[in-house]
């Protein structure tokens, strides 16, 4: 058998003599005055080191802990062996954004949550990932091998994650793909709602391009049901996938809600972030307190967006406790230490407002969880006479989504969907009318970057075997 220094004993066991290290972070003082991002990579030496730390299981959890099923423990090798562009190429074969998930995913809930070190000691996968895939992007690698076309024509409407993948894939195959978008740029919630602290705007711009050299056209500033039909692209091309989110914002439903000054979440991080104008109507945050209504992805970016817009005090208000919290600890933990507050087991029951019309309070109830509900989460309920008030100039909600209906006279309505609006899909993605398939936040609900990537990835191989069936 030929000599593997990586599946010595002694190389198996490197986690023993090293340490699992963080990469490296902008000081909290200094990243609140902008938005880019607020990690950077690691040096070369680091990678190799941390990546040496991973114990090659023969059965690797973090493999299955992955939505896409990355190859993690092959990256790894290759990384700790200093072979980054082959390491990028691994995993380029599995994601169709693999520079974007690393920065978005909550490695601590998925592939780092799986690894037999977890917690404290899980191989730090998702700054290897980033690593190696920028190392490849920097160096114009990382490109993947693009069959010649094959005469199907596929149309993906939306062009959030979901839809990329899903056309990433299909190009790769030959098919002509194009995507039609709404909105001017394509990118999706990861351009429209996920702040550049986090992932900043050119990186979703390179990777559309990516897309464009290999072949996907876009079709910018169109909406499938309004500008163009269903039935028209049905007819003009042999598969579509819908990948159109879930961006129906969930109201906030207490006495109050009407005043000036309590937004929707999405609309303001769009406003303080989107790459282009969006024509939102502008929200002055200096020097306002203010307070975010609960405890998911959104909610933290709403507090650090407006902290770095200049908030004198922003509170994050949530009805569960932080084990329940479906946020990523990670920002949470970033959310504290720039400064936010949290309210856990707290739950508004009203707003109090001004003589203008604008919000100046919270009104507030403790919660204590009880009984587990049919989710198997512990339902909250409110403690009695445990109401307080909770100063605000500015509040925003951020209680999820619901995928938009469809008009009853577009013909998206023939789309079956289930009693909250999500579309039906079968195992290959299809939905009820043959040829269209559906995948990401429009079929799951709102969800992770990755799970979206994961089913326009499926949709694709479902789409294949549809169009190449005899
Ligand atoms: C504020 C916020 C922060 C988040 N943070 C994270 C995070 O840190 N990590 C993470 O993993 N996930 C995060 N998420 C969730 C993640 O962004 C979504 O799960 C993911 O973007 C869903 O991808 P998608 O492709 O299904 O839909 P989307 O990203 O919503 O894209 C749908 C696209 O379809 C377009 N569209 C809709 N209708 C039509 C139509 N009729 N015609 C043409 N185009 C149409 C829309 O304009 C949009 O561009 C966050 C979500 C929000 C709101």
């Amino acid at each position: 058998m030929p000599h593997d220094p990586l599946h010595t004993d002694q190389a198996r066991f490197k986690w023993r003599e090293l340490d699992r290290a963080e990469p490296p972070k902008r000081a909290a003082a200094e990243r609140i005055s902008d938005f880019h991002e607020i990690y950077s990579l690691f040096d070369e030496a680091t990678i190799r080191e941390q990546a040496s730390r991973c114990v090659q299981c023969e059965s690797p959890a973090c493999v299955t802990g992955c939505p896409l099923g990355n190859q993690i423990p092959k990256w790894m090798a290759l990384a700790a062996e200093g072979k980054f562009l082959e390491a990028a190429e691994l995993s380029r074969s599995t994601s169709a954004m693999p520079e974007i998930c690393p920065r978005v995913c909550p490695q601590e809930k998925l592939c780092e949550a799986s690894c037999v070190m977890s917690p404290a000691e899980s191989v730090c996968i998702g700054a290897i990932e980033k690593f190696i895939n920028e190392y490849a992007l920097a160096r114009g690698a990382g490109k993947v091998p693009i069959a010649p076309p094959n005469g199907k024509r596929v149309a993906v409407i939306g062009a959030g994650p979901g839809g990329l993948a899903c056309a990433d894939l299909l190009s790769q195959w030959g098919y002509a793909v194009t995507v039609f978008e709404s909105q001017l740029l394509p990118g999706g919630l990861l351009l429209f709602g996920i702040p550049a602290f986090k992932l900043e705007k050119e990186v979703v711009e390179r990777r559309a391009n990516i897309l464009r050299q290999q072949g996907v056209e876009f079709k910018v500033g169109v909406t499938v049901g309004k500008d163009i039909t269903l039935t028209q692209l049905r007819d003009d091309f042999g598969a579509v996938y819908l990948g159109i989110g879930a961006l129906k914002a969930k109201p906030l439903d207490c006495p109050g809600a009407e005043l000036k000054n309590v937004l929707q979440g999405l609309p303001f991080l769009a406003q303080k972030n989107a790459p282009i104008a969006l024509g939102l109507p502008p929200v002055d945050v200096r020097g306002k307190r203010v307070v975010v209504l609960g405890g998911g992805d959104s909610a933290m970016d709403c507090l650090r967006t407006a902290i770095r817009c200049g908030a004198a005090d922003t509170v994050c208000a949530y009805r569960r406790d932080l084990a329940n919290m479906p946020g990523s600890r990670k920002e949470y933990a970033n959310a504290l230490e720039e400064g936010a507050r949290f309210l856990f087991l707290t739950n508004p029951i009203a707003l109090e407002g001004n003589a203008a019309g604008e919000v100046t309070a919270v009104r507030c109830v403790r919660m204590e969880l009880g009984e587990p509900d049919a989710s198997g989460r512990r339902k909250p309920r409110a403690v009695k006479g445990s109401e307080f008030t909770l100063p605000a100039d500015l509040v925003l909600i951020a209680y999820g989504f619901d995928p938009v209906p469809f008009p009853a006279t577009s013909d998206l309505s023939q789309v079956a969907v289930n009693d909250w609006g999500a579309i039906k899909t079968d195992e290959n993605q299809m939905t009820n009318l043959p040829g269209v398939f559906a995948g990401g936040d429009v079929v799951r609900g709102p969800s992770l970057v990755v799970h979206a990537v994961r089913d326009g990835r499926k949709a694709a191989e479902g789409i294949d075997r549809y169009l190449s069936a005899p």
